[in-house]
């Protein structure tokens, strides 16, 4: 990461069904989120549903690099076969497996309560409209 990235806090939440806005409001001492069609969730709810929206992004994210470092050595190898210099997509390629294996690092790594468990725990939540 650069300097040129800063992590500011956000100034709201999307919503994980529909990737609207969401407002938050406090009911007693109940804290949920609602967005701008009706999806209403808790924050224990948001909690969960957050966890799986970051896995299912670092998934992505493992997937496109894996997909990256397949293309380099496959434009590697046809360079190679013409007899041109490859160095710099067999470098590519090393980059590329390289940012793969921390993104792997952190899917396979433990998280707080408020993680992986809790979202199992939560499995089948749904937004109530
Ligand atoms: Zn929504």
């Amino acid at each position: 990461m650069t300097e040129e990235y800063t992590l500011d806090r956000p100034t709201g939440f999307s919503c994980p069904e529909c990737g609207g806005v969401m407002s938050s409001e406090h009911t007693g001492t109940l804290l949920q989120f609602r967005c701008h069609i009706g999806h209403v969730l808790t924050a224990e709810t948001m909690l969960a549903a957050q966890f799986a929206a970051v896995e299912t992004k670092l998934s992505a994210c493992l997937a496109a690099l894996n997909e990256r470092a397949e293309l380099c050595r496959q434009m590697s190898d046809a360079a190679a076969a013409q007899r041109q210099d490859a160095s710099s997509y067999d470098a590519a390629r090393e980059e590329a497996l390289e940012r793969a294996t921390a993104i792997k690092r952190l899917l396979e790594s433990d998280w707080l309560a408020t993680g992986r468990d809790y979202a199992k725990h939560l499995r089948g939540w749904s937004a109530r409209t």
